[in-house]
């Protein structure tokens, strides 16, 4: 089914953060619907990438709405932790989405590794997929990534999850420091919407 016959998208995630930046990223004419206004629980994220996760979702949420479907699988990958918590990163905040414990345990974890790492430069990366589904079918699957440091302790209250120990290579404020409407305009979501935005 071609996309541009179709003027109402769902967007599949239950992340209040992600859901405003994914709407300022859309464009205007398409009516956008959220899967909170459907009381829809997210799906089991069993896949082993950030695609095959989104993918999981897009698929899921069509199939129970009818609707066609964009979903995003995000997370930070921090280097010095083989990649930790990548597709992780929600389940590192625990049930309740806690991001000060899944901050914390970023800290304990880069401790373990090494105890003088606030010394080094911890190369991290924000990665973001991208899928849009209409039922059981896959209609467009991306991914981008936005590469930067982990600051020493977290700074600012803009944004949510990582943001705010999370610096963008070049820049010297956290992701938690800069105005949300800059953000957007930088951020792995944002060059994953530049690669997904044919299909729309
Ligand atoms: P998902 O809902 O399974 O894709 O979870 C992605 C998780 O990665 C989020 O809950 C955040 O913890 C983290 N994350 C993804 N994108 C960002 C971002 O732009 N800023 C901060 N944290 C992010």
């Amino acid at each position: 089914m071609p996309i541009q016959k179709i003027n109402k998208l769902l967007i599949g995630t239950n992340n209040k953060g992600k859901l405003s930046e994914i709407k300022s990223l859309l464009p205007k004419n398409i009516e956008i619907s959220s899967t909170s206004e459907f009381k829809l629980k997210s799906p089991i994220e069993n896949g082993k990438t950030f695609k095959e996760n989104s993918l999981i979702k897009s698929k899921f949420f069509s199939k129970k709405t009818g609707l066609t479907c964009l979903a995003d699988d995000s997370g930070l990958e921090i280097d010095l932790l083989d990649k930790k918590p990548g597709i992780y990163s929600a389940r590192w905040g625990g049930s309740n989405g806690d991001f000060k414990k899944a901050i914390k345990r970023v800290y304990r974890e880069l401790h373990k590794k090494d105890k003088n790492w606030k010394y080094k430069k911890i190369r991290a990366r924000f990665v973001c997929a991208l899928s849009i589904s209409y039922l059981n079918k896959k209609i467009a699957c991306v991914q981008s990534k936005i590469e930067g440091y982990i600051s020493n302790e977290p700074i600012g209250k803009n944004g949510f999850g990582y943001d705010p120990i999370f610096i963008p290579k070049g820049k010297k404020k956290t992701f938690g420091e800069i105005k949300p409407a800059k953000k957007y305009k930088i951020d792995h979501r944002y060059f994953a919407f530049k690669k997904i935005k044919k299909f729309l």
